[in-house]
């Protein structure tokens, strides 16, 4: 299995050592990981200047070195995508995206440098929140700079307990003009599965959305847990790979050197049996 979405001590939310990581994915039956650090370009986040990327590489070859064998290490980032960053986003990546395997994005950030928790919400109606969300997914999917789209639906995890109205179906045309957009790019999103161990208790996105995506014709997923602790690497991915069989996704995909390869659910989950 893979898990495509792990954070570290480069992250300035996660203080897991690479190492730690690496050996709860073995026990965990992962077979390749991706240390996804925050790549940050809002001046305002906590994270803004905090990724040193030669310390970032270094801790990923002695990874390799170390579990050589045992498990894939892969080199990846998750680039937070924002219009109002666009241009430092865009010369980031055009400096540094040729070093990764897989380079997630992902929309953080709503209007005025705020980014989408809970208090968002206030005074904002849902479509407030969302549609310009939806809006800045689409520049990311555009902009053609990433292999994978992070957590598509977040704004359902910080929704307030007040306002627990969220419907995707609501968005649904919107989703399908969208995923059209994903086709025509051969880009994927991930199936996050943080949301099955926190809020929502849902993967974001979930089952209905696998759904529509693959009706427009979507056959390219990643699927990460978003892990900040050792414990939840590998988390879910079992649950998620039945879940995306059953909406008519055959293959997940694998990445080196930003290169996809579409590896069938079958294999993966014949395999995780037998270990
Ligand atoms: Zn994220
Ligand atoms: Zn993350």
């Amino acid at each position: 299995m893979f898990d495509y979405h792990v954070h570290s001590t480069f992250s300035v939310d996660c203080n897991v050592p690479m190492r730690e990581s690496c050996e709860a994915a073995i026990a965990a039956g992962v077979t390749e990981i991706a240390f996804t650090d925050h790549v940050e370009h809002q001046p305002t986040d906590e994270g803004f200047g905090y990724y040193r990327i030669d310390d970032y590489f270094a801790g990923i070859e002695e990874m390799r070195d170390r579990f050589r064998g045992q498990l894939t290490v892969l080199a990846g980032a998750e680039v937070d995508y924002h219009t109002d960053t666009r241009e430092g986003v865009g010369a980031w990546i055009a400096a540094n995206g040729g070093r990764y395997d897989f380079i997630i994005g992902s929309v953080h950030y709503g209007e005025n440098a705020r980014i989408i928790f809970q208090e968002y919400f206030d005074g904002r109606t849902l479509d407030d929140v969302v549609l310009p969300y939806l809006d800045e997914i689409e520049g990311a999917v555009r902009s053609g700079w990433f292999d994978t789209i992070g957590h598509l639906d977040i704004p359902k995890r910080y929704l307030p307990l007040a306002r627990r109205e969220y419907d995707p179906g609501r968005y649904r045309e919107r989703l399908h003009e969208l995923f059209k957009l994903f086709v025509s790019q051969s880009i994927s999103f991930e199936i996050n599965t943080s949301g099955l161990r926190q809020t929502p208790k849902a993967s974001m996105p979930g089952p209905a959305i696998v759904r529509w995506y693959r009706d427009a014709g979507g056959t390219l997923i990643t699927t990460g847990t978003d892990s900040h602790a050792a414990r939840t690497v590998g988390a879910g991915l079992t649950t998620t790979l039945d879940m995306l069989s059953l909406a008519g996704i055959d293959a997940v995909g694998s990445f080196r050197g930003r290169e996809r390869r579409q590896v069938p659910i079958a294999g993966l989950r014949a395999a995780a049996t037998v270990s």
